[in-house]
């Protein structure tokens, strides 16, 4: 994996043109090696070995305390330590200034060795990002520099029992904390009451203190909530409440762990359902768990969302890391597993030895599609990440591109990986054949991780409904339109290639069978009927992008004379060959608006 991503980086993005931003100045190529370097070992050494223990020993909640694997504490100790909390963040608040490029493939490695062990890290960074972004001096000196360190971790608080894709219906109140709730100098203060479900990270004892994101609604002066996502804004709700020094004040909120989900995989990452402001543990004399507004009232899901983009990458990126792990294990095992002989014309010989696994023809065929679906979704989430860095320190003009380019590529960018990185693990137990099915293994596992991907971040459905509902028709198309720009430059690159140029008139019919479908799917201007094939349009689509990237990705193993190029190129034409074609099946349906979903009675199942 290694050698893949330092190719993806170095010879396909020329990550050292970074180098000449002011924002990176202090950095080399060798101290973006560096942190890659370091974080490989950290999750070789702390992360994989537990990551079997994790799953098996699941977090146990004994009616007061939940409790987690040692393992997990050591792990994350070590995570801390090594800055990546920060890893992107400012000098002057502890960061290391990183590109999101190198951050993310810096990450990559702890979702690769142990996806559950990472998750407590990611929310972290995730929430003090955020509040970076949205909060107040004072909140994030105390909320988000506490995270930073480490100190104390976070969660993000949006589902709730009754609504999960349909956050309109979140049903948690917040309300003003007596009169003078606007002058507590940790930001407005409210009192929330309600229950979130399926919070990761809810309750544990690895840091002393747990920052909960939470969104809520603040009831108008009929007491009565705003209907639909504008009510719903967004405050922090610490387990423990502290002082502006970030000191704990000795009050705990009244957050309660209701109890854990028991999940299929995942199972290090702690999941709870949360009740806040029950009265189970009163404060100040009062039922209610003190919150502190982040950003103005009916803004919650814009702040909540304002890092979607990277969210969403990650997400995929970790489909894409579990999906490597089980194609390395699964090619590792193809390699000494002997079973069977070779077909020739003059049939088998049973008085030869057995030949490994990997020298059968179906055994490489789903290798091969491992390979071309791990590292196709690997430059996926490197080229967004890339995205993300030039819209935060390109010139204007790349910046906007890159804005308007991350519009339809983040859907494609978390979904793909989620689905066909799953369907690699699925192929890897395949490979292992009984061996794979059992838990001596760890292939099993992985897809058990995986399956996940597909669920949280906005499923894959509401994914595809994003998509083909609003970001290929945002701002007249504007998205799509520099997309294809972008996949004609690269064919046209590959057409003067003589080995590629078959491949290149491929991707161009297949670029015009895709805005062929778009227009039709749109044609009546239903939405209903543009929308009932949502789906199989988010699988062409995506497959259309990966075909792009791949063929991009073979250009530069072409210049780059690399020992990697035969691998590459081998992986770049099973894509062209065997998922390609998949297209026509899926933009059918679409180009005709298929009604079949949209008539079928209910009573007819
Ligand atoms: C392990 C795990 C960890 C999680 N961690 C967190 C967390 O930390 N914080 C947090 O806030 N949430 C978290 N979630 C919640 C997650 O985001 C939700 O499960 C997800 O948003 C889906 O909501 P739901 O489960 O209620 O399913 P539903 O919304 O009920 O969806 C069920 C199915 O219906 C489809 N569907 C729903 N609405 C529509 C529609 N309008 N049109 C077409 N199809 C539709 C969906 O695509 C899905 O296939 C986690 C979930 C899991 C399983």
């Amino acid at each position: 994996m290694r050698a893949t991503l330092d190719f993806l980086l170095r010879d396909w993005l020329g990550t050292a043109s970074l180098l000449a931003r002011a924002r990176f100045a202090q950095h080399t190529e060798q101290t973006f090696s560096a942190v890659l370097d370091t974080c490989e070992r950290i999750a070789r050494e702390k992360f994989a070995p537990f990551n079997r223990l994790v799953d098996t020993q699941e977090p146990h909640f004994d009616g007061q305390r939940v409790h987690l694997p040692q393992a997990t504490h050591d792990a994350l100790a070590a995570y801390v330590q090594s800055g990546m909390l920060a890893a992107a963040q400012d000098y002057e608040v502890g960061g290391m200034q990183l590109p999101c490029v190198i951050e993310m493939a810096a990450n990559a490695f702890f979702s690769k060795a142990s996806v559950a062990l990472g998750g407590y890290a990611m929310l972290t960074s995730g929430n003090a990002s955020l509040l970076m972004a949205h909060g107040t001096p004072v909140q994030r000196n105390v909320f988000a520099e506490a995270q930073f360190a480490g100190r104390w971790f976070g969660t993000m608080c949006l589902s709730e029992p009754q609504a999960g894709s349909s956050l309109s219906d979140v049903a948690t109140r917040a309300e003003p904390d007596g009169a003078d709730f606007e002058a507590d100098p940790l930001g407005p203060r409210y009192r929330l009451r309600g229950n979130k479900m399926w919070i990761s990270a809810g309750e544990h004892e690895i840091t002393v203190n747990i920052v909960h994101l939470v969104l809520a609604k603040i009831p108008g002066p009929a007491g009565k909530m705003l209907p639909g996502t504008r009510g719903i804004s967004l405050f922090i709700v610490p387990k423990h409440l502290v002082d502006t020094q970030a000191r704990l004040t000795g009050e705990r909120n009244d957050v309660a762990l209701a109890g854990l989900n028991h999940k299929l995989g995942y199972r290090g990452t702690v999941n709870t359902l949360l009740n806040f402001g029950e009265g189970r543990f009163p404060v100040r004399g009062a039922a209610g768990a003190i919150g502190y507004r982040v950003g103005r009232p009916g803004e919650g899901l814009r702040c909540m969302f304002h890092m979607m983009n990277e969210a969403r990458i990650g997400v995929g990126l970790g489909a894409v890391m579990l999906g490597f792990a089980g194609y390395e294990e699964s090619l590792a095992y193809a390699r000494q597993r002997p079973q069977g002989r070779p077909i020739t014309g003059a049939g088998k010989d049973a008085a030869q030895p057995q030949v490994p696994l990997i020298q059968h023809a179906d055994i490489k065929r789903m290798l091969l599609a491992q390979k071309a679906y791990v590292e196709g979704g690997l430059a996926l989430s490197l080229y967004c990440a890339r995205l993300v860095d030039e819209q935060h320190t390109g010139d204007a003009a790349a910046a906007a591109e890159a804005g308007t380019l991350l519009d339809v590529l983040t859907p494609i960018a978390k979904s793909w990986p989620s689905e066909w990185c799953l369907e690699a693990n699925s192929l890897a137990i395949q490979v292992l054949g009984g061996y794979g099915y059992t838990r001596d293994f760890g292939v099993e596992q992985h897809w058990r991780d995986n399956r996940l991907n597909m669920i949280h971040e906005g499923t894959h459905g509401i994914q595809a409904l994003d998509l083909l509902g609003r970001k290929v028709v945002l701002h007249d198309g504007a998205g799509l339109k520099l997309l294809e720009l972008r996949i004609r430059a690269t064919a046209a690159q590959a057409a003067a290639v003589p080995e590629l140029a078959a491949t290149a008139t491929q991707l161009r019919l297949a670029l015009h069978g895709l805005a062929a479908a778009t227009r039709s799917a749109w044609a009546t201007g239903a939405p209903e009927e543009a929308l009932a094939n949502a789906t199989p349009y988010l699988q062409a689509f995506g497959h259309l992008v990966l075909a792009w990237l791949w063929l991009d990705v073979g250009l530069a193993a072409q210049r780059s004379g690399s020992p990697l190029a035969p691998g590459k190129l081998a992986a770049m034409r099973y894509f062209h060959a065997y998922e390609l074609p998949k297209l026509d099946a899926w933009l059918a349906v679409v180009a005709r608006r298929e009604s079949l979903p949209l008539a079928m009675h209910d009573e007819w199942f």
